[in-house]
């Protein structure tokens, strides 16, 4: 447990601070980007700060790199249905929940099989606040604590250590209050806008139109509290694998999707990976217990 909680520490201050080491942005972010992720479809406005491009950073494999993010959740009516999708792709991805969806009842075994089937979970506040606009910062602080605490007791024992800012928003007050609870934002590189539009089929074209020519490594934000992800994943994974086919029989470079899990070793000090394998006979069933626990 001691070796454990030196990983969630490390990965934790790692993962989400890679996007500022030397990452050449890989291509043109979509200009919504920064003010994306509201479920209310209320307009949002862009605040003065951004978040590093790549957000996790450039792509290792030198293959174009996805990693699944999902957000806003749990939700009972339709978060069992992405994990179904994910499980029937071998998928380990991030869900960032809210605190208020995951302290009701029936979230509790929705957390415990992400948990289970080595997904991570993360805190996306306790409220989904505009952390910048709130006129209280003791308020925004308090939505960050008590979302974790929230999401920790329906996840007991584990903890969280990843964050995202709902909206995806940044300001000094959120540098600072991020600063003083060692958490790193985690942000997003491709945002298919279905929290605002809920139409599977624009989300399902964007992400093929974004995925198909991407180069580097992209972190892809869903909310599975969503008709539209809901349907719109299994499409999408489909045609990464029709994709991945031809792009095998015309010699190029196929779409690798980055697991929760191995993001998280990739950024393990330089070494330590190799001297855990060397340590651990089966790596591949050690990271899936390293995922599930992770927050
Ligand atoms: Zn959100």
């Amino acid at each position: 447990m001691k070796l454990l909680s030196f990983l969630l520490m490390i990965t934790g201050v790692l993962v989400a601070g890679s996007g500022t080491v030397g990452a050449k942005p890989h291509h043109k972010k979509p200009a919504k980007a920064a003010a994306a992720d509201d479920p209310d479809g209320k307009p949002v406005k862009k605040h003065h700060k951004g978040w590093p491009s790549p957000s996790a950073g450039p792509t290792e494999s030198g293959d174009p790199e996805l990693i699944f993010t999902f957000d806003d959740g749990p939700n009972p009516k339709t978060t069992p249905f992405v994990l179904d999708t994910l499980a029937k792709h071998h998928i380990h991805a991030t869900f960032f929940l809210v605190g208020e969806m995951a302290e009701k009842p029936a979230a509790k075994p929705l957390i415990a099989r992400m948990l289970a089937e080595g997904h991570i979970i993360a805190n996306h506040t306790m409220t989904h606040q505009d952390l910048c606009r709130l006129k209280d910062e003791a308020r925004a602080a308090r939505d960050i604590d008590e979302g974790k605490a929230a999401i920790e007791k329906a996840a007991a024992p584990w903890t969280t250590v990843w964050f995202r800012t709902p909206y995806g928003v940044r300001c000094d007050r959120v540098d600072g209050l991020l600063e003083a609870r060692h958490l790193q934002h985690f942000h997003w590189d491709l945002d298919p806008q279905e929290w605002k539009h809920n139409n599977t089929q624009k989300a399902i074209d964007y992400v093929e139109k974004e995925v198909g020519r991407m180069t580097g490594r992209n972190v892809l934000l869903m909310h599975d509290i969503k008709k539209a992800t809901v349907e719109a994943l299994p499409v999408i994974l489909d045609w990464i694998e029709t994709e991945n086919a031809q792009r095998t029989t015309d010699k190029k470079r196929r779409i690798r999707i980055i697991q929760s899990w191995e993001l998280a070793i990739d950024k393990m000090p330089p070494g330590f990976w190799a001297w855990f394998k060397d340590a651990t006979p089966d790596p591949t069933a050690w990271g899936t217990a390293l995922a599930a626990s992770l927050p």
